[in-house]
């Protein structure tokens, strides 16, 4: 908002990688914050931000990043929150706000939330955006425009802090909701990791797959393949974590979706045609209800290719 006052006077970027340098786009491009600091673990990483523009100052160490800033973002991978949150806890200015943007939020409160000193406002996030793509080079200032941002606070949340997060999230772009964090873990259970989880499994078992040589797979992969391996393609570390960290509620979702697959194959297997087109029937206007929430694009490539996929393929999240 030029002009005006930004939100927060200097934000602190811990992790600089996909999401956030997307953040670090952002918060640039729409004057939310005085001055960015960004901080990251490997000096590569840092050195190729800096090379970027991505911050206005550059911190080796999380903990001299935090000192003095007033929002505090960790973008690590889910595993990581909790090193982080302890190297940089004592560091943290009393009043600021500490959130994160990770995937799962359940492990990142318990493994965060006892290195938060009192009067630090801890507010876990998850934006629902993201691409398969990784590292600062990664980033663009759209990927937040009409997703959802969750927000999950703990009991007894400064309702200005969240008011003020809230803010930010919507001076990005996103849409913001909030919601426990067990709820939050077993939503995104379904709507984001068990795909995923599919994705890697089906496009682990094409490549062992003898009857079929690789080369088919890849030149006849447009036929329903190609999108699965998209997802396929996504950051190891983070999925990997992901999974270790929300293991009840996917575990949970895997079993249903077990059943639910037992009773496709027996329908196939017994020809029946009826339930077959009903399911399928039923499965289209779950698409069409997404179309309708602008959650996607009605194109025949979904909208991905060239530079306007970098805004579309936003639900790897
Ligand atoms: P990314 O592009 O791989 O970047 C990861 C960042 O975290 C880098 O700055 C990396 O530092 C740092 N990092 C990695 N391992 C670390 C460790 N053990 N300790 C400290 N720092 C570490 O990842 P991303 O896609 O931005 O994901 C960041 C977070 O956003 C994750 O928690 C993920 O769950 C969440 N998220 C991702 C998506 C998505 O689609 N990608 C969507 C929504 C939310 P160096 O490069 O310096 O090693």
């Amino acid at each position: 908002m030029p002009g005006s006052e930004p939100l927060f006077a200097r934000v602190a970027l811990i992790g600089i990688g996909l999401i956030g340098s997307s953040l670090a786009h952002a918060i640039r491009r729409d004057g939310l914050a005085g001055e960015i600091v960004v901080s990251t673990r490997s000096p590569e990483t840092l050195d190729r931000a800096r090379e970027l523009g991505l911050g206005d100052r550059y911190e080796a160490d999380a903990a001299e990043a935090v000192k003095g800033a007033d929002l505090v973002i960790l973008s690590v991978p889910v595993g990581a929150c909790g090193a982080v949150a302890a190297q940089i806890g004592p560091h943290l200015e009393q009043g600021a706000i500490l959130t994160d943007v990770g995937s799962t939020k359940g492990t990142v409160i318990s493994d965060v939330a006892p290195h938060v000193p009192d009067g630090v406002h801890f507010i876990p996030g998850h934006p629902i955006a993201g691409t398969e793509h990784s590292g600062p080079d990664a980033g663009f200032a759209s990927l937040f425009e009409g997703r959802w941002t969750i927000l999950t606070p703990l009991p007894g949340a400064d309702e200005a802090a969240v008011g003020k997060l809230t803010a930010f999230w919507t001076g990005c772009g996103a849409k913001v909701d909030t919601m426990n964090s067990e709820h939050h873990d077993r939503v995104l259970a379904i709507v984001s990791h068990l795909p995923h989880i599919i994705a890697y499994n089906i496009v682990g078992t094409a490549d062992d797959l003898e009857a079929v040589s690789k080369s088919e797979v890849i030149k006849y992969s447009a036929s329903g393949f190609r999108d699965f391996t998209r997802l396929a393609a996504s950051d190891p570390t983070m999925w990997r974590d992901v999974c270790l960290s929300n293991r009840d509620a996917i575990l949970e979702m895997l079993g249903r979706f077990s059943e639910d697959l037992a009773a496709l194959q027996r329908a196939i297997r017994w020809g029946d045609g009826d339930a077959l087109f009903t399911l399928f029937t039923h499965t289209r206007a779950v698409r069409r209800s997404i179309i309708e929430a602008g959650q996607e694009v009605d194109a025949p490539d979904f909208g991905r290719h060239g530079e306007i996929a970098k805004t579309k393929e936003s639900e790897a999240d």
